[in-house]
């Protein structure tokens, strides 16, 4: 291994605040981070970067790195993709007029949800404001907050396999740009792009291999493996395709603070794939132990 990291591990490459469906800060999932022993994190909010001061701030006082992040919402046909996106420039002119034309569509969406839900359960979109910081990503996980709230379901998670679950006639897709176009954005920003969660089971099931050669073309520079929602098979795939595609593969958490069972640190990033990020990305800069 080289001498020259300026960083050190282990690395969680992907959490999220109360910036978009996390509920904790920034900060304080910063502190939960070098609490729970990693020497650097990611925060990858769903499309938003407004938690990366904050979160940056603190990093520098827990003395870990902090790796700008976010997660891009796409949409391939009928299946959701999510795009991790490292170290870009969060003022790209087109990156900033795609993730607010996704922030409004989400929000529009979700109101036309509870109205949904209202005409059946007894739900308003203040019960959801209540559960929402000003300005945050609003997605499902608010509302099945405000359900939960309500008492009409006991967790975060049983509201998303019940009230919240497509086949249940409330639900609503927001507007989602098509993975290539985000590719082609985050690369623009000089940030760094990797495929979340690939490998899931059920309706976002694996990415076909011709789709993938061209976000590869497009870009693309890794797959996150280490993620307990992929299957076992699916990792097989994921390492075949990377090898393939001369692709990094990650490990990460997905972080949602009470939100999700995920654990900060249950999956990690190896130094040398999170050095080869950082070389890569230049629209934006990890912030360093001890730099002011
Ligand atoms: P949305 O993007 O608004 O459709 O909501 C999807 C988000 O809900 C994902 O980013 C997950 O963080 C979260 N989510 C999905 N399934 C669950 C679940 N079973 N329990 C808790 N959160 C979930
Ligand atoms: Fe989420
Ligand atoms: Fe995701
Ligand atoms: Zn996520």
């Amino acid at each position: 291994m080289s001498g020259d990291m300026l960083f050190r591990g282990p690395s969680d490459l992907h959490t999220h605040s109360r910036v978009s469906d996390g509920t904790e800060s920034p900060s304080r999932l910063v502190r939960e981070a070098a609490a729970a022993g990693l020497g650097a994190v990611a925060l990858t909010d769903h499309d938003s970067t407004a938690g990366w001061h904050e979160a940056s701030g603190e990093a520098q006082k827990q003395n870990i790195t902090f790796i700008p992040g976010m997660e891009f919402s796409t949409r391939y046909g009928y299946k959701s993709v999510h795009l991790l996106a490292y170290l870009f420039d969060p003022l790209s002119a087109d990156l900033v007029a795609e993730t607010a034309r996704i922030r409004e569509s989400r929000l529009k969406r979700a109101e036309s949800i509870v109205r949904r839900i209202g005409v059946d359960y007894d739900l308003d979109w203040d019960d959801v404001l209540a559960q929402t910081t000003p300005g945050a990503t609003v997605g499902r996980p608010h509302i099945a907050d405000a359900l939960v709230a309500r008492g009409h379901v006991p967790t975060r998670s049983e509201a998303f396999t019940g009230i919240l679950h497509p086949r249940n006639g409330y639900y609503l897709p927001h507007y989602a740009p098509d993975p290539l176009l985000a590719v082609t954005l985050v690369r623009r920003a000089g940030g760094v792009p990797v495929i979340a969660h690939p490998a899931t089971r059920g309706r976002d099931a694996m990415i076909d291999e011709q789709h993938l050669s061209q976000l590869v073309d497009a870009g693309l520079f890794g797959l996150e493996i280490d993620h307990r929602e992929n299957t076992d098979d699916g990792k097989v795939r994921l390492r075949e395709l990377a090898k393939k595609f001369g692709l990094v593969l990650t490990g990460s958490s997905d972080y949602h603070g009470a939100g999700k069972p995920n654990r900060l640190g249950e999956n990690t990033t190896a130094d040398e794939v999170l050095q080869a990020i950082i070389n890569e990305g230049t629209g934006s800069s990890p912030v360093y132990p001890g730099a002011r």
